[in-house]
């Protein structure tokens, strides 16, 4: 590839702004879709955190929907982060009726995992691919219930009395359940671009 990779960011609903300065500051040239023209020039994309019922229905009405699984399951590098994981993945465990996930990454996905009490919570994570910890922000956050063998599991947390997934690989597809973006840390963004930039 010649020059920088050109990154989109899901832009129809979501910290969007947080997302393009970190990939800015890793190189690549962001370009917000909310189109499928738009989906269509880039190289990879990120998803970010926001509300997976509304983005459900905004990636349908947007004509995204389609589009973004063909490009997901032609292997184009992606990463999710909170809502972001819901939409990748596939079954959606306390969703709307009928809430699914496109499919990208094999797990089923609980909305909302942590419960009101710690509802948002930061935490510090040894990361499997990322030297040192990451400074996790939890918002209303998702877990991984179910990972397909295809899965890495790169880091979990504890909950109850388990250890739960909170990111995960599959091929070029990255989830986490936190924001890496609202402490500005790029090293989920670089792994999961890490097929563009060789
Ligand atoms: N709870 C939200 C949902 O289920 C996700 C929250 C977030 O992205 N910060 O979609």
């Amino acid at each position: 590839m010649s020059g920088a990779p050109r990154v989109g960011v899901l832009a129809l609903q979501g910290d969007v702004r947080e997302h393009a300065a970190v990939l800015d500051g890793l190189g690549a040239e962001v370009v917000p879709v909310r189109r499928p023209d738009q989906l269509a020039a880039v190289d990879a994309l990120v998803l970010p955190g926001g509300e997976s019922t509304t983005l459900t229905l905004l990636l349908a009405s947007s004509g995204l929907a389609g589009p973004l699984a063909e490009r997901l399951a032609g292997g184009m590098p992606a990463l999710g982060t909170c809502a972001g994981m819901i939409l990748l993945g596939g079954e959606v465990v306390d969703g709307r009726p009928g809430q699914r996930g496109l499919g990208a990454i094999d797990v089923a996905v609980r909305r909302n995992a942590f419960g009101r009490q710690i509802a948002s919570f930061e935490a510090d994570l040894q990361v499997t691919g990322v030297d040192g910890p990451m400074h996790a922000v939890f918002i209303r956050a998702p877990v991984v219930e179910k990972a397909g063998d295809l899965v890495e599991v790169l880091a979990t947390v504890r909950l109850g009395d388990e250890d739960r997934p909170v990111v995960c690989r599959q091929g070029n597809v990255v989830v986490a359940s936190f924001h890496p973006e609202l402490s500005g840390d790029g090293r989920l963004h670089a792994l999961a671009l890490a097929p563009l930039l060789g």
